[in-house]
């Protein structure tokens, strides 16, 4: 991995940039807030942005499912918390996560998708990728409602 300083400030508005065509074109608004005060964090940028977009085409894909192509919505919000680390939420108002299903999620070729729709490996590797960081990627879902990943990974120290 080519770990290097990123500034979130810069990067995350660019992602979301990537997938506003295609969500756009599903009635699915996208936006993205990053905090003035975000840390800079030590990471690959091809890797983040990977974790990045397979959270924006999963929420894609949820918001899809619950409401077709209108009134869906998706925020990446991105803000410094008390350990010094940068959170990254993905909240999205698509279908939502059962309990039995949430449990499994992070899981490799665990997918609800029909097949060829989805590998299952989306989730497992975005894990990875924020473990081998030093960070952590969570999950909070209600069934019908939506759902919200959480990414941290910890600031550089000054
Ligand atoms: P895939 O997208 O190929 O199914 P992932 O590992 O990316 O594999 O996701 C695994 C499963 O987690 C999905 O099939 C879906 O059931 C669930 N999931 C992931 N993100 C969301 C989301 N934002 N809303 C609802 N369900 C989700
Ligand atoms: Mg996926």
């Amino acid at each position: 991995p080519q770990v290097q300083d990123m500034d979130l400030a810069e990067f995350l508005p660019k992602v979301g940039d990537m997938v506003r065509n295609k969500a756009q074109v599903n009635g699915i608004n996208v936006t993205c807030e990053v905090a003035p005060d975000i840390p800079t964090v030590l990471a690959d940028p091809g890797q983040l942005q990977q974790v990045m977009i397979n959270l924006l085409n999963n929420a894609i894909h949820a918001v899809v499912d619950r409401h077709g192509a209108k009134g869906g919505r998706i925020e990446v919000v991105a803000r410094r918390d008390d350990r010094n680390q940068a959170e990254i939420t993905v909240t999205d108002n698509g279908s939502g996560i059962n309990q039995e299903s949430l449990s499994k999620i992070f899981m490799p070729f665990f997918t609800t998708k029909a097949p060829g729709q989805g590998t299952g490996l989306g989730l497992s590797v975005c894990h990875s990728i924020i473990d081998s960081l030093g960070g952590e990627l969570t999950v909070a879902s209600t069934k019908g409602e939506g759902t919200t990943f959480t990414v941290r990974i910890p600031g550089k120290s000054a």
